[in-house]
């Protein structure tokens, strides 16, 4: 009989595992994938619809496209998960897995910081798109971008956002009316690469950007038009774009299985505590920052230990915590971070610096993701 394998969730995790149980046991899997959105957005296209390179049509990718033989997708909420038995309930139906993989990403904790809503952050569809037309009408005053908890979502997209920020208010010619203030968690932007936060903290400077390291936003206070930092601190905004606390979805909570918000998996083989329910991307603590570079290589792997099931060899795939994240600085230039999570006693970070190669691999990581995934031509 044909293995059942129900993957929660068609984003990066979930799609190129789909994909790649697609390519190579076509006929030998019955590989159901669930999703209750009706597209696919990458990340970073939410920075590039607030700061007008596209529009929100352009960038969203329908999972109607979404075409490969030996997986199902159904469009469809997921409601109840139950570990021990490896059954799913969704909002119109029920699924029953031999192997059950939860990839169901983060959502957002807006209750954890009081006054913060879809209005005031850029990190989710809503907000990213919304944030459009309040930039068009930011002229003057102070520009607050600012993370309310860690860990979030592409540690590198907040200093992205302040430096995307300043060009667009050069390019209107309001900068020298306006303050950017940039608030990160962190000692440093990216705390596995040095050089990486260096030059990015070089970048702040030149452009008169300030840098609040080692801070969060805990309340916003809308009436004063006030962030108000965790350590009492507070900072006077006309524009605030906020990165939400971030934490495992409803119903993965409810399931029992996360612990300090997330899903615990062994790091290597990215198995829970029950047999046959596997988590992968950003919904599990897999000892990776959370970016679609680190889900994919989570289903790489987990891919690989399925297919050696399938096949009879036995061949186990081992997660590696290795990625690449390109860095938007601005001015049409584009750097890299070359992380390795895993293989060490700690994270180590190579730097990369702005080139026009790297403008064209971002380009190419698109690209070819929008190939593999959707068959789109470009
Ligand atoms: C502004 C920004 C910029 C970014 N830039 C980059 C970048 O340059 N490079 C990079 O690698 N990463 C980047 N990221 C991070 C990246 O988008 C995420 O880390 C990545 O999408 C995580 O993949 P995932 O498969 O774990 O989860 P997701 O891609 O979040 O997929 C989870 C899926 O689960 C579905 N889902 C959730 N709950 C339910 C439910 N109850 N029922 C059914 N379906 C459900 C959702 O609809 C979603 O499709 C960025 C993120 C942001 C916000």
């Amino acid at each position: 009989m044909k293995q059942r394998i129900v993957i929660l969730g068609a984003g990066f995790g979930g799609m190129e595992l789909g994909t790649l149980l697609s390519e190579q046991v076509p006929d030998a899997a019955d590989v159901t994938l669930i999703d209750r959105s009706d597209a696919f957005v990458f990340g970073y296209a939410k920075l590039d619809v607030m700061f007008g390179r596209t529009t929100s049509e352009a960038v969203r990718l329908p999972y109607a496209e979404f075409v490969k033989p030996g997986v199902t997708l159904v469009r469809d909420t997921v409601v109840g998960i139950d570990p021990d038995r490896r059954h799913v309930t969704t909002a119109s139906g029920s699924f029953d897995a031999d192997v059950l993989v939860i990839a169901l990403g983060a959502a957002y904790d807006f209750a954890a910081t009081p006054g913060l809503s879809e209005a005031d952050e850029f990190y989710s569809e809503a907000g990213a798109f919304g944030v459009r037309s309040r930039l068009e009408d930011f002229t003057s005053g102070s520009a607050v971008i600012g993370v309310c908890g860690a860990p979030y979502k592409c540690p590198p997209a907040p200093s992205e956002c302040a430096l995307l920020l300043h060009d667009s208010l050069v390019r209107r010619g309001v900068r020298d009316r306006c303050d950017i203030t940039l608030v990160l968690p962190f000692g440093r932007p990216i705390p596995p690469s040095p050089d990486t936060s260096a030059a990015l903290v070089e970048a702040f400077a030149e452009r008169d950007i300030t840098f609040v390291p080692s801070a969060k936003v805990g309340t916003l206070d809308h009436d004063r038009a006030v962030a108000v930092l965790e350590s009492g601190d507070e900072l006077a905004y006309d524009l605030f774009l906020g990165v939400p606390k971030h934490r495992a979805p409803d119903v993965v909570v409810a399931s029992g299985l996360t612990e300090d918000g997330y899903v615990p998996v062994d790091p290597a083989t990215l198995e829970t505590r029950c047999p046959g329910v596997y988590a992968i991307g950003d919904v599990a603590t897999q000892g990776t920052p959370k970016a679609g570079v680190f889900a994919e290589g989570a289903a790489r792997a987990l891919a690989a230990t399925l297919i050696g099931r399938i096949r009879g060899t036995d061949d186990a795939g081992t997660h590696t915590g290795k990625g690449s994240c390109y860095i938007e600085f601005g001015a049409d230039r584009i750097g890299r971070v070359d992380i390795d999570f895993l293989s060490g006693p700690s994270p180590t970070g190579t730097f990369q610096e702005p080139s026009p190669q790297l403008r064209a691999e971002k380009e190419h990581f698109g690209s070819s993701r929008r190939a593999r995934w959707f068959g789109r031509a470009t």
